[in-house]
């Protein structure tokens, strides 16, 4: 491609494309048992971009058998922690090698950008597998404080076959959120990406082939939630499920361990997360930047998204103002262009329960400045960046996950209504505040009950921090950090009795 690819060029490399239709199991293609294939759209256009095996439990079956085979043989669980680190760097460089190709492949199949696809997939998705790579190797056990006639070593041992159970959202990034970790660990997978989008997850199932992963270590199985997504949860011989996904789903998972084999479940779920800004916060570039990405970043379509925008009424003049500048300049459309800021809502579907939360916030009484409805000229599945100011705390938009791109303005009194406001939701997964107060945003940080908190800038940090939520937004189980692999491993005690 040119240095500086346009539309065209990608997508003349789109409909270059070969793309994955079959599981990945055991180290070869497959269609499904049954013959069965679902149709996967490109929700931009509309247009069928293929066939995908339609995986159902006997799929699922024959996925955990070859990687129960796996596990067992020990060419990767008890793989010296330097092999495997070896692969999973190959692994990393072959993603980076191939990152215009999957970019092209993942915006296709979601609607994303391919700026953001570009970026989560030439930086963020190798970097994680890189840097669980290098701890893998850098990991120690303990021993514990006996007497001299005893030696108590305790160990950690990868807790043997994972089920992974994928959102759409970052379909890529949530994989190697995943697999990273789980793969250092030592352990063998079997994943499921979203219906909606499952190309990437395959075609790195092929990548991780070539970088030397042996068979049966990573299988992929694309089929829907109630019949691949239920197997993996029921499953007897499946020893974790981490799950990223909805609230809703979250909760069947823990039904599935409950009726089955007790399996441990990582989850990481909904949000719906505040956005503070103090009276003293300088509406600058930075929080107006910050503002409209917590919002619209993805289109909405974020676990993390702070559409819950939490401002002090002396400053929501100011803050309004600029927001809705940026916003009316967001250029909504054609995921491969270079130069779109919001995609396509990832299906019709999901675009008319948008739409849906957009219609309730305008009958509650919320007052509508920017967006609203569908975008018009645009045949696809978008939707116009929205923002709504005049939001109260009881309103349906203020409390439940939209998982579009709807900014809501709520005006507040000082401090104690921001965190009060804040606190006031089922979820605990992000907030963001801003203020040039450092007592003032440690007040807030130490006081709301969710998993990141960042002060003066939107972000949910990166591979080093983990990442998870409170209360309806995630179990203790965290993804990213070190902590990530904490999931994937068990830990023993070896008690040697010495004379
Ligand atoms: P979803 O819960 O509908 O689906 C997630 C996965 O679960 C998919 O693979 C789906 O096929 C499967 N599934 C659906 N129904 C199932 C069932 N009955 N049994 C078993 N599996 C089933 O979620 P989604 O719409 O794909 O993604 C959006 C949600 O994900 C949002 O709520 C978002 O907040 C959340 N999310 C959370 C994080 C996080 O890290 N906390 C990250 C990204 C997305």
């Amino acid at each position: 491609m040119t240095a500086n690819p346009s539309a065209a060029d990608y997508r003349a490399a789109a409909d270059r494309l070969a793309l994955p239709s079959r599981a990945f199991i055991d180290g070869a293609w497959r269609p499904a048992v049954s013959g069965r294939t679902f149709e996967n759209r490109d929700p931009a256009t509309g247009a069928v971009l293929g066939q995908v095996a339609h995986c159902d439990g006997r799929d699922v079956d024959l996925a955990v058998a070859a990687a129960r085979r796996a596990f067992e043989d020990g060419a990767w669980s008890r793989a010296a922690p330097e092999e495997r680190k070896a692969v999973l760097l190959r692994l990393a460089d072959l993603v980076r090698a191939n990152a215009e190709e999957l970019a092209v492949m993942e915006s296709l199949d979601s609607g994303k950008t391919i700026r953001d696809c570009l970026n989560e997939i030439g930086h963020e998705v190798p970097t994680f597998f890189q840097w669980y790579a290098e701890l893998a190797d850098k990991s120690f056990g303990k021993v514990a404080p006996t007497g001299e006639k005893s030696l108590a070593m305790i160990v950690k041992e990868p807790v043997g076959v994972v089920g992974l159970v994928l959102p759409w959202n970052f379909p890529l990034l949530m994989a190697a959120w995943k697999l990273a970790p789980a793969l250092a660990a030592g352990c063998s997978a079997v994943l499921k990406p979203a219906e909606q989008t499952p190309l990437t997850a395959l075609r790195l199932a092929e990548l991780a082939a070539e970088a030397g992963l042996p068979a049966g270590v990573l299988n992929v199985v694309p089929g829907f939630g109630e019949t691949a997504g239920q197997a993996i949860g029921r499953h007897r011989d499946i020893d974790v499920v981490s799950f990223t996904g909805s609230t809703e789903v979250g909760a069947y998972f823990l039904r599935y361990a409950s009726e089955s084999n007790l399996k441990p479940v990582g989850l990481e779920m909904g949000g719906k997360s505040p956005f503070i800004v103090l009276d003293d916060a300088d509406i600058d570039e930075a929080l107006v930047s910050s503002a409209v990405s917590a919002a619209f970043w993805n289109g909405g379509q974020n676990c993390s998204a702070n559409m819950r925008q939490i401002v002090d009424r002396r400053v929501k003049d100011a803050f309004l103002d600029r927001v809705l500048a940026k916003t009316r300049a967001l250029a909504v459309g054609d995921p491969l262009d270079p130069a779109t800021d919001l995609g396509a809502m990832v299906s019709e579907e999901h675009r008319a329960r948008v739409l849906s939360y957009i219609e309730a916030g305008r009958q509650e009484g919320a007052r509508l400045l920017a967006g609203g409805g569908p975008s018009a000229g645009l045949a696809g599945s978008f939707v116009d960046p929205t923002v709504f100011d005049a939001v109260t705390p009881s309103m349906r938009v203020a409390r439940e996950e939209i998982f579009g791109p709807v900014l809501g303005v709520i005006a507040v009194d000082g401090i104690e209504e921001a965190l009060r406001v804040a606190r006031d939701t089922d979820y605990g997964l992000h907030a963001t505040i801003f203020t040039r107060d450092i007592d003032k945003a440690f007040h807030l940080a130490r006081r709301l009950p969710c998993g990141t908190v960042a002060v003066n800038g939107f972000t949910e940090g990166n591979v080093t921090t983990p990442f998870g939520g409170y209360k309806r937004s995630g179990s203790l189980a965290r993804d990213n950090g070190t902590e990530a692999v904490d999931q994937y491993l068990q830990t023993k005690t070896i008690w040697v009795s010495l004379r």
